[in-house]
């Protein structure tokens, strides 16, 4: 498709191509995934323009670019992903980890260490993103991280076993069925919170994702309602929640929130100033 080729022809005609098929932006996608195939960063790219590939890494970037023309996301091209400074293996069976998803672990870091909290359950962990940066950068002592999903889980335990971190204790739950007898100073979750018709508008990369980790019941309430419902029965006192917010739907999310009576609710939002992170503290009854 690309000819024998230097790195510079290749990036040019790999671009041109998913332009044509009505990709707005692969300059950033083309040097990724070309970085990716020669195993180098892609600052270096500039400094190699007139280096050649082999013909098996030209045959592989093709394959990669191909993928790439058919709306599949980078990350799943790769198997990889970053996430606060880490790398997260993912597949079509996880969420790719995204950049707002850090502010609840930077939140539940501030926490933990101004209030000397210990415990943290993570609910619908997916790749294990969260639980894995939780353990790689706080001090916590007891990390559980729950997923109903089967395949999930098994990608998570790789994620902590790559990462070096031991000590996440991993459950088959579908949100607090599987968790018994157990007390967090911290909830954290990213449920799936898009909406059924939201999902059916969501542009083709994100159909790769697994449904089951997007979109919710419910116009997208339904993780939010069954976690603010059962949440206060596995915090201790004064113990905290901090779940991903669907960012179209803060106020009816503060909503239910205040209504199972929990208290100093605070919305916080992301670096493009949207709501993304509710905060929320245990009432001791
Ligand atoms: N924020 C994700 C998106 O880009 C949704 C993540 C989720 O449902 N938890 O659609």
């Amino acid at each position: 498709m690309f000819g024998d080729g230097n790195v510079y022809s290749l990036l040019k005609r790999a671009k041109r191509f998913l332009e044509s098929k009505g990709l707005s932006e692969p300059e950033s996608d083309v040097e990724v995934l070309l970085s990716f195939v020669l195993q180098t960063k892609r600052s270096k790219l500039p400094l190699m323009r007139s280096q050649k590939l082999t013909d098996i890494q030209v045959l592989q970037y093709e394959r990669y670019i191909l993928r790439r023309s058919k709306r599949e996301p980078v990350a799943y091209i790769m198997g990889l992903a970053g996430f606060m400074d880490f790398e997260f293996k993912v597949n079509k069976n996880v969420l790719i980890p995204r950049p707002e998803t850090e502010i609840l672990v930077e939140t539940a870091l501030k926490i933990a260490k101004k209030e000397n909290k210990n415990s943290v359950l993570d609910l619908c962990t997916g790749s294990g993103c969260i639980a894995v940066s939780l353990a790689k950068l706080g001090k916590f002592k007891d990390i559980m991280a729950s997923d109903v999903s089967g395949s999930a889980l098994e990608i998570a335990r790789e994620n902590a076993r790559s990462n070096n971190v031991l000590d996440i204790n991993f459950v088959k739950s579908n949100v607090f069925s599987g968790i018994s007898g157990k007390n967090f100073d911290i909830i954290i979750s990213n449920p799936p919170y898009v909406s059924h018709e939201e999902y059916d508008a969501l542009e083709p990369e994100l159909k790769y994702e697994p449904e089951i980790a997007l979109a919710a019941d419910d116009s997208g309430l339904f993780f939010y309602k069954k976690i603010a419902g059962k949440a206060g029965r596995y915090l201790n006192d004064n113990g905290f929640i901090l779940i991903e917010l669907n960012a179209y739907k803060a106020g009816e999310i503060k909503q239910i929130f205040s209504t199972c009576s929990y208290k100093n609710i605070e919305i916080v939002k992301d670096y493009a100033g949207l709501p993304r992170m509710l905060k929320a503290e245990s009432n001791s009854l």
